[in-house]
């Protein structure tokens, strides 16, 4: 497997690991202010999505489309945002992030700037109620990420699921 020595994703897992296959992982990102925030990274070290050949590039997306699945099934946000940035850490990988109207910082990218204190104390007492509920759905959440991948993606060199079944779950987990 394509490793380079300077490449903390290549040398660690990028947070606490929820399901493993040869081709790709997911972790939990532990960020305090997002528990819901999931990360899918490719094993291998890859820089761009086009690095990646058509089956890799399916699976992949495969992946960050389930998670988001799950996410709307656990926890409805108010959106759910997908980004794959890599200007800190240039190997391929997914941010899956949950997001709700009255977070800390919506409705900029959790990396920019927090919302106005002029829009934040108001909000904050029920957005601190919001975040400890969201704490208690993430366990529930984490075990049916582990149970959705390892029920569709193969740990052999398959990377992509079979089609009709993959489209089957998600519609099953976002009309659920
Ligand atoms: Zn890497």
């Amino acid at each position: 497997m394509t490793t380079r020595t300077d490449c903390p994703l290549c040398h660690g897992d990028g947070g606490t690991v929820l399901f493993r296959n040869a081709f790709l992982r997911v972790v939990d990102a532990q960020e305090a202010d997002y528990p819901a925030f999931t990360r899918v990274i490719l094993n291998r070290h890859a820089q761009e999505m086009t690095d990646l050949n058509q089956a890799e590039r399916s699976g992949l997306m495969s992946a960050v489309y389930l998670v988001e699945a799950l996410q709307r099934r656990h926890f409805q946000p108010d959106k759910i945002n997908l980004a794959q940035l890599g200007n800190m850490v240039p190997h391929v990988h997914w941010h899956i992030i949950a997001r709700f109207t009255d977070d800390k910082h919506f409705p900029n990218p959790i990396w920019g700037a927090p919302r106005a204190a002029a829009d934040g104390p108001d909000d904050e007492p029920e957005a601190a109620r919001r975040n400890a509920h969201i704490r208690q759905l993430v366990p529930a959440y984490h075990q049916d990420i582990t149970q959705s991948f390892s029920a569709l993606f193969d740990d052999t060199a398959d990377t992509v699921p079979e089609q009709t079944r993959f489209e089957q779950t998600l519609q099953r987990i976002t009309d659920g």
